[in-house]
């Protein structure tokens, strides 16, 4: 019998309703000869409020670092209830059904706390009882530390639960969410965003990592190093009704249809820092940059620029919104070696970037970008650049106008 791993994200288990609409999703794909693992997330709204209990100002957790393991603790908790809820329900449909929680599996992760990354997942037990005709309800988002602690994997992770899952057993992965399928961009920004059929694990690699939040990063990395063939779809459907087809992630070769560009994603999770009067000479940016990295801070784009005075240049970079501070605190504390003059931050930034693995061969893309950011009056205060991607970063308060202009320039509402 062949296995199948299904994903339902938060919205789609919000309350009981829900929760039945899904156990008659995954008795249908029983019914249809599969043996089924679900991954479920926690109810919408769910691990937000967890989160503010633990890190919300004057909470528990006030003063303590990020990383702290009691965090996953309390934040984990969410998933528990509706793999409990979900396992319940299907029994009661007569279907035969237990919840597994990360450690009972077990699925090993690092002990980044809060962001932790899977490690090993060992499928024994976990494919047994499969094998004996039990649908297993999976508690997204968790593991266990090998020192037996609970490590969620960061906002999202359930994606990544749900992928990793599939890889250990060697079934396909489908990710029921709500929205039926990836588009090119996010259909509550543009309204003009079109559905595709079909998108490559790299394309969704770079649209999940630049802000496209219907997958999480890892997880398309994952299905992508471990060729677990991915699917979106919508998990508002009855079974039975036509679900679609959703999107299939996959290796660009098994795309016919080519694209210049695929989608515009856009992030509001990045802070802008700006160095004035840096000294213009050798080793400046690998003693800002390594102390960066020496903190575990992530730099995305860089730009340096000479100064109006000779010798001495400015620098600009972006971390996340939430490392913002730490960063300010880690370069002036580095001051002294470095020597500037001044420094500045600025939250109010958005990232927007267009993504398709066209630009590889046609020139010209950039070209429509700027002119179209130009046309709207969108000022650019950096720009970056990879094989596949072009982003720029913007005033926050143009996010919208921007994705919108580039959606329309690249033509991507008449696909
Ligand atoms: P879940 O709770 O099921 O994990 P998420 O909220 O994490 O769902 O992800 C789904 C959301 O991702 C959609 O509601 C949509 O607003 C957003 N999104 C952003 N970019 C895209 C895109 N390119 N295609 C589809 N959805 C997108
Ligand atoms: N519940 C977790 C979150 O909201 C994990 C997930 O939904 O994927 O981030
Ligand atoms: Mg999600």
């Amino acid at each position: 019998m062949s296995r199948l791993v299904m994903k339902f994200g938060g919205t789609s288990v919000a309350d009981l309703e829900r929760i039945r609409r899904v156990a008659r999703l995954v008795n249908a794909e029983v019914l249809a000869g599969h043996q089924v693992a679900v991954v479920v997330s926690a109810m919408s709204g769910k691990t937000n409020e967890l989160v503010a209990w633990t890190d919300g100002s004057g909470a528990a957790a006030a003063g303590l670092p990020p990383s702290d393991d009691e965090y996953d603790v309390v934040v984990a908790s969410g998933e528990q209830v509706t793999a409990g809820l979900l396992a319940m329900t299907l029994r009661n449909m007569g279907v035969s059904a237990r919840s597994w929680m990360g450690w009972q599996i077990p699925i090993i992760a690092d002990d980044a706390h809060g962001r932790a990354r899977i490690d090993d997942i060992s499928p024994e037990k976990l494919g047994g009882a499969m094998d004996a005709g039990e649908v297993a309800v999976i508690a997204g988002f968790q593991g266990v530390t090998r020192d037996g602690r609970i490590a969620t994997l960061g906002r999202g992770g359930s994606d990544t639960s749900a992928v990793a899952i599939a890889a250990a057993l060697g079934a396909p992965c489908d990710i029921y969410t709500d929205v039926d399928g990836v588009y090119t961009t996010d259909p509550r920004i543009e309204s003009k965003a079109r559905k595709l059929a079909r998108i490559s694990y790299e394309e969704m690699l770079e649209m999940a990592s630049l802000g496209a939040k219907v997958l999480q990063t890892r997880s398309v990395e994952l299905a992508m190093a471990y060729k677990v063939p991915l699917r979106v779809l919508s998990s508002f459907v009855e079974p039975g009704e036509a679900p679609g087809q959703g999107t299939i992630v996959c290796d660009e070769e098994d795309i016919v249809e080519k694209r210049i560009v695929s989608g515009v994603a856009y992030s509001r999770d990045e802070a802008k820092i700006s160095l004035f009067g840096l000294p213009d000479h050798p080793g400046v940016s690998s003693a800002i940059f390594g102390a960066l990295a020496d903190a575990n801070v992530n730099v995305d784009m860089i730009v340096q620029s000479k100064a109006r005075t000779a010798d001495t240049a400015n620098m600009e970079f972006t971390v996340g919104k939430r490392d913002a501070q730490r960063a300010v605190e880690i370069v002036r504390a580095a001051q002294p070696q470095i020597g500037f003059l001044d420094i500045a931050v600025n939250d109010d930034v958005a990232k927007v970037s267009v993504i398709g693995v066209g630009m590889r061969s046609h020139t010209g893309v950039a070209k429509s970008m700027f002119q179209a950011l130009a046309e709207k009056g969108v000022n650019i205060q950096v720009i970056s650049t990879s094989e596949i991607k072009i982003s720029v970063l913007i005033d926050a308060a143009y996010t919208e106008l921007a994705v919108r202009a580039l959606h329309a320039a690249y033509g991507l509402d008449q696909l």
